[in-house]
Parts: structure tokens; C-alpha cells; sequence
């Protein structure tokens, strides 16, 4: 019998049983199939220097751990870095950007992506930060945990529970508020990019994350939003001007999927473990929940079980 139970099965969920399971402990995971995960929507960006631009130091830190134990539990994690870029026009964006992160390097983009061809002549290149992508690094962290006999089911708990459950903890975690993030997958097969390619606007920032056979997903909005509704004109219009801008072939891209996910933010952005009522949670991973569920997951076992 199980005794643990853990609620949700997005990233942190999957990260904390896989976590626990390690530790030789007899985990069930409990699903809500029903309700759609952020992790969903995700870019799959383990890009920690990159989101030093906004992000405290602490996650720039703990995001540097994430990509070795990705590289120890799914197969196919790219390390190919991070490549920014910006229109002629916003080269001082570029600049602002080099000043708030590091380990990159000035190049010249058609170097690191020959796609590119001369359209930008500065970028900046994280070469230590990588990617997957998650739908199939979540589809193998589900095989590998039931592989270990972990029970997936929509039942009641049995053992002590441990909520990952995003933003559908929020009746019970007054300060955790939802970031919209909007987001889009199309196809072309005239472009090849190799790694995430980020566009810097002083409004609307942008990426695009090659996925496989010929796919790019392109993302994403902040909004300081709890709707959950279908993606919204100007951001669609924004992220596909944005693709347009990287390189003029998409616009013969087909639209595949657009998708909303909203991500469970607390106020300073940074994901907590919180004991509280006889229980855990483990939330708030912001933009960061691919990048930083391993860590937390790792720290929850050294605080309650090392
Ligand atoms: C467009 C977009 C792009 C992003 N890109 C990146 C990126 O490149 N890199 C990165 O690191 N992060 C990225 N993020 C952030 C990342 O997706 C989130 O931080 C992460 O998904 C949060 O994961 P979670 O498991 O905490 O929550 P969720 O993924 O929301 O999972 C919660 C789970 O709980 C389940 N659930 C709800 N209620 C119950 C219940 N009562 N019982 C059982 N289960 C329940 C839900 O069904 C869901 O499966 C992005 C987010 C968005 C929206």
C-alpha cells in the first residue's frame, strides 16, 4: 500500500513521486484527467542563464542542477544552448540583455543557425543551456514511475498526501495566482533550427522552440490573468510576427495547435514547499516548472526524508 500519495500528475507531481520512488518509498500518483495540466503547454526551455534576465539569482542556481537530472531520467534532452536574438532596430535590447545575464557569448546568429542566413548580424549564445520536450519527457516520466509499479488512478489518497496540483490549490493557498500563457505550434519544413531561438521586442518578447518532424512551437504571453479561456488575437497576431521576424518561410507554416496554460505563480515567483493541515504542497513554479520541479522534488527529500 501506498504511503504516499501525491496529487497531480504534471511536471512537479512526476518529479516528486519519481523523487520519492528513488528513495524507496511506495508512492500512488492521483489524476485529474479532466483538468489540464500547464505543463501541457510548455516550451521545455532548461534555460537558467536566460531567465537570469528577470529571475532571482536563486533560480538561476537551482535551474543550473535541473539539467543533469533531466539527462539522467529521459532519453532525449538536447544540449544544444540557447541562441538570442533581436531585430536590427532592437539591438540595444540585446545589450540590456547581455548586462542582466551570463555565460554567453557575442556571435554572429547564421554561425550558430545557418537558417538565420544574414537577417541578424549580433547575437548573444548560452552554450551550457538545453531543451525537451515536455509532452514526451512527461509521457516517459509516467512510463518509468509506473515501470516501478507506482499506481496512477482517480481515487482517494492513502497515504500522506504531498498536492502538486498547480493552480487548482488555490483555494487552499490564498497567495498562489495564475500567469497566463498563450502559445502556438505550427509546421514547416523549410526551416531547420537546432535549439531555442529567442527574440528580444521591448514589448513582446518571444521563442521559438523547434519540436520534431518540422515542428516549432512559438511562445509565450504573460498575462497577470486567471482566464483560461482560448488564446487572444494580439497574442497570436504577436507570436506569429514574431515567427515571421525570425524567418519569412513560416508564413507558409501550418497552424497545428494553439493552447493556453496557467502557470502557478506565487508573489515573488519562486515555488515553495509548504507543510500545512496535516500535508504538503509543492507549487508555485512559474515560468520555471520544468527547470526547477527537479530541484524542489530533491529538497523535499532532504527536508522531510534525508
Ligand atoms: C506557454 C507556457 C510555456 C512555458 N514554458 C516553460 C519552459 O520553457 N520551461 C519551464 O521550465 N517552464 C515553462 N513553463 C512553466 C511550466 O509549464 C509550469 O511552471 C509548470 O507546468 C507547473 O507545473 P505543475 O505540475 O506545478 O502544475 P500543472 O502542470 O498545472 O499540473 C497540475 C496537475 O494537477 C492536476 N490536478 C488538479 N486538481 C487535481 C486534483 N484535485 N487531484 C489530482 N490532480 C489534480 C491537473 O490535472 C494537472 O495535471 C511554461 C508555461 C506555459 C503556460
Amino acid at each position: 500500500m501506498a504511503n504516499w500519495s501525491v496529487l497531480g500528475s504534471g511536471i512537479t507531481g512526476l518529479c516528486i513521486a519519481t523523487a520519492l520512488c528513488e528513495h524507496g518509498e511506495k508512492v500512488e500518483v492521483i489524476e485529474a484527467p479532466h483538468i489540464q495540466a500547464a505543463s501541457y503547454f510548455a516550451g521545455g526551455m532548461l534555460a537558467p542563464f536566460c531567465e537570469g534576465e528577470s529571475a532571482p539569482d536563486i533560480v538561476v542556481q537551482n535551474g543550473q542542477l535541473s539539467v543533469d537530472w533531466w539527462d539522467k531520467h529521459i532519453v532525449n534532452v538536447k544540449h544544444t544552448g540557447t541562441l538570442v536574438i533581436a531585430p536590427a532596430r532592437d539591438v540595444s535590447e540585446l545589450k540590456r540583455f547581455a548586462n542582466m545575464t551570463i555565460n554567453h557569448e557575442w556571435v554572429e546568429p547564421e554561425l550558430i543557425e545557418p537558417d538565420l542566413e544574414s537577417r541578424f548580424s549580433q547575437g548573444l549564445f548560452f552554450p551550457t543551456e538545453a531543451f525537451i520536450d515536455p509532452r514526451l519527457a512527461l509521457q516517459e516520466l509516467k512510463q518509468n514511475l509506473r515501470d516501478q509499479n507506482v499506481h496512477f488512478h482517480t481515487g482517494s489518497p492513502l497515504g500522506k498526501v504531498i498536492d502538486c496540483t498547480g493552480m487548482a490549490a488555490k483555494r487552499k493557498l490564498k497567495n498562489l495566482r495564475s500567469v497566463r500563457g498563450e502559445m502556438v505550434i505550427f509546421e514547416n519544413h523549410d526551416v531547420k533550427f537546432s535549439r531555442p531561438i529567442r527574440l528580444l521586442h521591448p514589448r513582446f518578447p518571444c521563442y521559438l522552440v523547434p519540436r520534431a518532424n518540422g515542428r516549432f512551437m512559438v511562445g509565450a504571453t504573460m498575462v497577470e490573468s486567471s482566464d483560461d479561456g482560448p488564446i487572444s488575437v494580439r497574442a497570436l497576431i504577436e507570436m506569429l510576427s514574431s515567427a515571421y521576424t525570425i524567418h519569412p518561410a513560416f508564413a507558409e507554416a501550418k497552424i497545428l495547435e494553439t493552447g493556453i496554460g496557467l502557470r502557478p505563480s506565487f508573489p515573488n515567483n519562486v515555488p515553495q514547499i509548504i507543510e500545512k493541515d496535516n500535508q504538503f504542497y509543492v507549487n508555485g513554479m512559474y515560468r520555471h516548472g520544468f527547470l526547477l520541479a527537479p530541484v524542489l522534488a530533491i529538497q523535499f527529500i532532504e527536508k522531510f526524508l534525508g
